[in-house]
Parts: structure tokens; sequence; C-alpha cells
């Protein structure tokens, strides 16, 4: 087969996943739309603010756009928080107080999180005497039966879940699943459920919340930003716990009273109105990338036509100068910067040398076209994004006519 012929019979054995993949962009577009007219949004709300940002409408309201769409009772939505990683931490923080134990359903945490749990003298966590213990996952599933084990003799005040793959070569834990998972955990604990939620959003029909989840964390420089927004996190969740965290946003007593942003808020406004559509044009590219992949013989997630729980295709190449070669063809592909040579670096929060391919319009924007990889075997890329469907398929062909010659 012609490279040419790879593109062609993986777009066509993917009809029926790209339906599905359209359904679930439909249900959430229309989500998304609700929310914006229920608070009735209008051009004042994407006014800029400055000084002490008092009664920031454009802050305020974004706040309730995204309870509303999380199904939360409130949030906390801001250019302020620079990344998904300040966001997770800053609810952990919020949260947890000296000598609380909480525990991961799904292993170690995504690597720029370590550092958060389990640093020294650093200001983690563990610095402040709140102590994780992980629980790995079985099969692929979060392991229910050993955690209600540890839950009946164990204190434990909060349950973290990681929705998406982070660095390890796993399936995404889907929303079905989390549901059963925890409707069986929850009867042996009242502890707060958390779920980093990097990636996940608008994957599906449901978010966290709505099946168990009291807390999600998530960074708009990836899915909920629609790759609009120019920076921020999120974080969605009950009324009382929002409240709790928004005095780590600044201070105890300012919380989030305070806080303007002298550029305009409009970009959050419209990211988030084209994150269900930009989320599936993703869904889309890693499963076609997967599918082509696959079909040349190498191991790859998702599976082919499988449900996909995150916008992330993990492809291993097994070598290390064919894994570097996929990224930096991925950038050669790129709209921004496509000129550059990526080559692996020592990246501030990852332990292994990364490589990032990132030509994006928002620095480091992983909703855009790009591929990143920890060196270490087995040599995994994780490709997500693709604003466009289009260049998705430009940059499968490049990428198969280097490594197919
Ligand atoms: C990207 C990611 C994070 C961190 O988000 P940043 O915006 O890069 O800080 C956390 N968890 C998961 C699963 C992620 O994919």
């Amino acid at each position: 087969m012609t490279n040419e012929e790879v593109l062609n019979s993986t777009l066509e054995s993917l009809t029926g996943r790209f339906k599905e993949i359209d359904d679930i962009a439909l249900f959430n577009q229309r989500k998304v739309l609700n929310a914006f007219i229920k608070n009735r949004v209008s051009p004042r709300h994407f006014a800029s603010t400055t000084g002490y940002g008092y009664d920031d409408i454009g802050r305020d309201t974004l706040n309730k756009l995204f309870a509303d769409i999380m199904c939360a009772e409130d949030a906390i939505v801001t250019p302020m928080l620079v990344s998904g990683t300040h966001a997770i931490a800053m609810g952990l923080y919020g949260l947890l107080r000296p000598g609380d134990k909480f525990i991961t359903l799904t292993g170690e945490p995504y690597d720029t999180l370590s550092a958060v749990f389990y640093g020294k003298d650093n200001g983690s966590l563990e610095d402040y005497g709140i102590t994780a213990k992980v629980f790995p996952l079985k099969d692929g599933k979060i392991d229910v039966e050993r955690v209600i084990d540890y839950l009946k003799s164990n204190e434990v005040k909060l349950l973290y879940v990681q929705r998406s793959r982070g660095y390890e070569l796993r399936a995404p834990i889907m929303i079905s699943d989390l549901k059963d998972a925890l409707a069986k955990i929850k009867r042996h604990t009242n502890a707060i459920v958390y779920v980093d939620n990097c990636y996940g959003e608008f994957t599906d029909y449901s978010e966290p919340l709505e099946v168990g989840a009291n807390i999600i964390a998530g960074s708009l420089i990836k899915n909920a930003g629609g790759g609009i927004a120019p920076t921020g996190g999120y974080i969605c969740g009950g009324k009382a716990l929002i409240e709790r965290i928004e005095q780590r946003l600044t201070v105890p007593s300012i919380g989030r009273e305070e806080g303007s942003y002298a550029s305009d808020y409009r970009m959050f406004y419209q990211g988030l109105f084209l994150a269900p559509h930009v989320t599936a044009q993703a869904l889309k590219c890693a499963a076609l990338f997967s599918g082509a992949f696959r079909s040349l013989g190498y191991e790859t997630l998702p599976e082919m036509h499988e449900k996909q729980g995150d916008i992330v295709c993990s492809i291993v190449f097994g070598d290390k100068d064919k894994l570097i070669d996929f990224c930096q063809t991925i950038q050669t592909c790129s709209p921004i910067d496509g000129y550059v040579t990526p080559e692996p670096w020592d990246m501030p929060g990852y332990t292994s040398q990364v490589i990032m391919a990132a030509g994006a319009f928002v620095q480091g924007s992983s909703i855009e076209l790009s591929a990143d990889a920890p060196i270490r075997e087995p040599f995994v890329a994780f490709l997500q994004g693709g604003l466009t469907f289009e260049h998705a398929k430009i940059a499968l062909l490049e990428c198969l006519n280097s490594v197919n010659k």
C-alpha cells in the first residue's frame, strides 16, 4: 500500500467512530450554547479590568459558564492559573490540611505533579505533612476491591483520579468506568473525589462531576480553551469545596473577590464556545494516527474504533531515533516554528528528558497538533490536538512518508 492508501483505508474504517465523535460534539455544543444563553453573555463581559478587579463581570460570568457546563455548583476559571498543573495543585492545597491522607486511584500522578505530591523542602504536600498513597491500576481499571479494602481501615480525606494517560502507556479512564468504580467506592467513604480532568473535557457525553466526582481541575491550554484561550486553568465542583480552594487562589479573606485582567476576556469565551468542536477534531486526529500506525504494525492506543476518553494517541516506536524523527516531523508540519527542529531537553517538572513538537499559536498548547515524548523505554510518542482535521491528515501523510519510505 502507498501511504496515501494507508490514509484512505484508515479513514474509511473510521467512518463509524467519526459519527460517534460528531454526535458527542453536537451534544456538547448544545450544552455549551445553552449555558451562554442562560448566563446572558454579552460583549460587555469581554471588557478588561485593572487594579483589584472588584465585581469583574467577565471573570465572574466565566466562572458561572464553566460551572453550568461542567454540572458544578461553582467554579474558578482564570488566567491567574498558569496551567493545568497549577490548577490541580491549588485545589489540593485548598482542600487538604496537615495530617490528612489521600490516595490516588490511578497510579502515579502526571509528571509535573510529582514534585507537588512528594517534593522535599519545596513546599510540597508532603512538606506540609499531607501524604499520598498510590493505588496502581489493575488491568487498566481502578482497583476497586483493593481501594475498598484499604478504606475499611484507614481514614482518607481525598481520592485522586487522573482521567487521561499522562506519559503512561494506558487507556484513559472512561466516564462509564469512573461511574461504576465511584458508585462502589463511595459506599465506604466520605472522601472528596478529585479528578485531574486534563485532556478529558468534551470527549464524552458527561463530565466527572456527573458521575460521582466532587472536584475537577484542568487546563485552558488544552481542550477547554478551544485552542483560543491564551492561558489559564479551571476548577469546578461543590460550592463549599470551591470556597475553600479560592482562599489559595489569592489569600484568605480575599479569595475570588479580587483579580483583574488588563487584556480582554473574549478569547476565553470564544475558546470555550469552540471547545466541543475543536475537541472533536483532536479526537479524530488521534483515531486517525492510531489507526494508520497500527496498520503499519506499530502498537498504538486508542485501539481501532475504540471509544476515546482523552484526545491523546500513543504510538510505541521501540526506538529512540524513530521517536525523535516522528516528533520532528510533526514540528515540520506546524504553522508556527515549522522551520525549527526540536531536540530532547531537561524540561522543568519532568523526570526524563522530553522532546516536544509544539508549533502552536498559543505557546506549548497541546490542543493544537503536538507530539511529545519522554526519552525512555519503550520510546512512546504521545500525539495530541489538531485544531482542524485537515491539518491532521496533512501531518499524518508527512509522518508516514518519513517512517515508511
Ligand atoms: C497536561 C496534563 C497536566 C498538566 O497540565 P499543564 O497545563 O501542562 O500544566 C496534568 N495532568 C494531565 C493528565 C495532563 O495531560
